[in-house]
């Protein structure tokens, strides 16, 4: 979402007659695309834009910042760092490029209440500046889940929709531009609700793949709370519907899943996944897992070892718990030490390394269609995400490869990638 939202500023400024630069010392405006979903990213902030100090005394450059935390501090920003001109939450960044004009320093705007405005989606947003063949889209912002442990619904206001006309037009206006592959962002793509036509989120993808053309589709985030059967369905029936789902179990442990107001128990989590894998047999999977929310004993942690050893994701993502301000298990004592944390973050990402060349060796020697995108950054190579969303290596693929759909014979199971080589059907 933050990648999405820096390219809709980015695109914003440069149809505003801005450039783009890769040197610093070139540049009047910087901008840091800021995260609060945990701890870690948010101390990263402020040594980020300390660096870019230096040049803000010798060159004059202004330093923005936008996102959640921008959104979360507000003007406690230039308390920390009293340097910094400009501090835009989610709701305010289309104002980026009038108070860039209009040079009105320091600008602080952190208030939810501009979440709900639909100017957030400016039509001067859209477009395809980095001549990508991927792209995502957001269809909502905003959360109303309420999740114990996260902060999104403080940051990023309360859910709302896009409506799908603009949605086809965007896409529209990417495919034109070059991009045959959408993935539509949301924190909970199974509340998608047009407010125009109060179409859902399954009959949106419908639409996406009959009126535009684009030749990819892929969505993150679903809740299993609310995956339903229709949403499975999609997998069978739209073709340009990519293999992959995300859906986040966070923990393999009832009395967890509870704590962390999820709304769903294990064994509703498992059908939801049968639904899903009886749509579509060969489908991947990847989840979200939180290790050490509060009170968590070694018991509930192995039954998310469990779920884990018994799902086989293609791709999991562990993170260590850390609270967060506003949240309802702030009000928890954070109980489970960092060492206890970091041993099962550890233990959980060691299973999966193990259980990842199960899952993988079935795509050995199979013929996959891979999005060719850009040179390998190591070799001669190139790379680009096959239908199940791995990134594969093309050894003989060439520059002209590049921006194409093409058929690739796997040959090599890597640690975090798959290779193979260009294969033509008779
Ligand atoms: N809307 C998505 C998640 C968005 S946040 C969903 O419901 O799945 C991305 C991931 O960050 C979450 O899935 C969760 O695993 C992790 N996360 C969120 N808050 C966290 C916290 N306080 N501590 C550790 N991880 C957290
Ligand atoms: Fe956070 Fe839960 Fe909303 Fe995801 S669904 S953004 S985890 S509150």
């Amino acid at each position: 979402m933050n990648v999405y939202d820096s390219e809709r500023v980015s695109t914003m400024l440069i149809n505003n007659g801005w450039n783009m630069t890769k040197e610093v010392s070139e540049a009047s405006l910087v901008i840091i695309n800021s995260c609060s979903v945990r701890e870690k990213p948010l101390q990263k902030l402020f040594s980020c834009a300390g660096r870019y100090l230096p040049y803000k005394k010798k060159y004059g450059l202004k330093i923005f910042i936008m996102g959640c935390v921008a959104q979360q501090l507000g003007d406690k920003i230039l308390e920390k760092a009293s340097y910094i001109d400009g501090v835009f939450g989610p709701g305010a960044e289309y104002m980026i490029p009038e108070v860039a004009e209009k040079e009105i320093f320091p600008f602080i705007s952190n208030q939810t209440d501009l979440l709900e405005r639909e100017e957030i989606f400016p039509a001067s947003s859209r477009g395809n500046i980095f001549g990508k063949y991927t792209s995502y889209v957001t269809v909502m912002h905003g959360c109303n889940n309420y999740c114990s442990y996260c902060i999104v619904p403080f940051v990023r206001g309360k859910e709302v929709s896009r409506k799908s006309k603009e949605l086809l037009d965007e896409i529209k206006l990417l495919a034109d531009n070059g991009v045959l592959e959408v993935t539509l962002l949301g924190q909970n793509v199974n509340s998608y609700k047009d407010p125009d036509s109060g179409i859902d989120f399954a009959d949106l993808l419908y639409k996406i793949s009959e009126e535009t053309p684009v030749k990819r589709i892929r969505f993150i985030t679903s809740h299993p709370k609310d995956f339903n059967i229709k949403l499975a369905e999609t997998f069978a029936q739209i073709s340009k519907l990519m293999p992959y789902l995300h859906l986040p179990a966070q923990s393999g442990s009832d009395n967890i899943l509870n704590m962390m107001n999820r709304k769903y128990t294990v064994s509703e989590y498992n059908k939801k996944l049968d639904m899903c894998r009886k749509a579509c047999p060969d489908i991947a999977l990847s989840s979200d897992f939180i290790v050490g929310f509060p009170g968590e004993t070694e018991d509930d942690f192995n039954q998310t070892m469990l779920l884990v050893d018994k799902t086989g994701y293609d791709v999991i993502f562990a993170f260590n718990y850390s609270q967060r301000p506003f949240t309802q298990a702030s009000l928890y004592e954070d109980n489970i030490s960092s060492e206890i944390k970091f041993r099962r973050l550890n233990q959980l990402l060691d299973l999966q390394k193990q259980k990842i060349k199960e899952v993988r060796n079935r795509y050995l020697n199979r013929v996959v269609k891979v999005l060719v995108e850009s040179k390998s950054p190591k070799g001669s190579s190139f790379m680009g995400r096959s239908e199940h969303n791995l990134i594969t290596h093309v050894y003989d693929s060439t520059e002209d490869d590049v921006g194409k759909i093409i058929d690739v014979k796997i040959n090599k199971i890597l640690k975090n990638t798959i290779g193979g080589k260009k294969y033509e059907r008779n």
